[in-house]
């Protein structure tokens, strides 16, 4: 199981990383290039303060992967292609320039279409994560990978219906 943190909030970024390796875990993160340090303006009056370059870099440091989550969260299925090349290889840049090593790729709201993955192959990524409401398998590119969402509200029992009952469920 890979533990994913879409948008390196501050909080997000100040406590998982040590919580995950107080438990022998290491998580991914996903940084928008554009705002780090900023905050989240795209979840409008629910923004919050997004993590500086320091705490990723930190955070890489000590074996978490600092992802590539667009440069402005944009919805990439809404963009043309010319534009989802830019958005996915000038955050690559960000992070490259900030000393981030950035293997993996998260679209923004899950949101992709064939240009986009093809735009995250290009930019050099072996891996990137959609969304889905499943758990990835090995049949699925690698470039659109399934997700499970645990949002901030789940309560636990929600969660371990997510991740066994469902799928148990679909199974059948
Ligand atoms: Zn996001």
């Amino acid at each position: 199981m890979c533990l994913t943190f879409d948008d390196a909030y501050l909080s997000t970024m100040l406590h998982a990383p040590e919580i995950l390796e107080r438990n022998g875990a290491r998580g991914a993160f996903y940084a928008v290039s554009g705002k780090v340090g900023g905050s989240s303006d795209w979840d409008g009056t629910a923004a919050r303060p997004l993590a500086g370059w320091d705490l990723l870099i930190d955070a890489q440091s000590r074996g978490h992967e600092i992802g590539n989550h667009t440069r402005s969260h944009p919805h990439l299925d809404d963009l043309a292609p010319e534009d989802q090349r830019r958005e996915v290889d000038e955050a690559h840049a960000d992070l490259v320039e900030h000393g981030i090593q950035s293997r993996s790729f998260c679209y923004p709201y899950g949101g992709l279409n064939d240009a986009a993955v093809e735009a995250v192959g290009l930019a050099g990524y072996q891996v990137g994560l959609a969304l889905r409401k499943k758990a990835a398998t090995t049949d699925e590119n690698r470039l659109a990978l399934s997700r499970v969402v645990v949002a901030f509200s789940d309560s636990l029992p929600l969660l371990l219906y997510r991740l066994h009952v469902r799928p148990w469920l679909r199974r059948r």
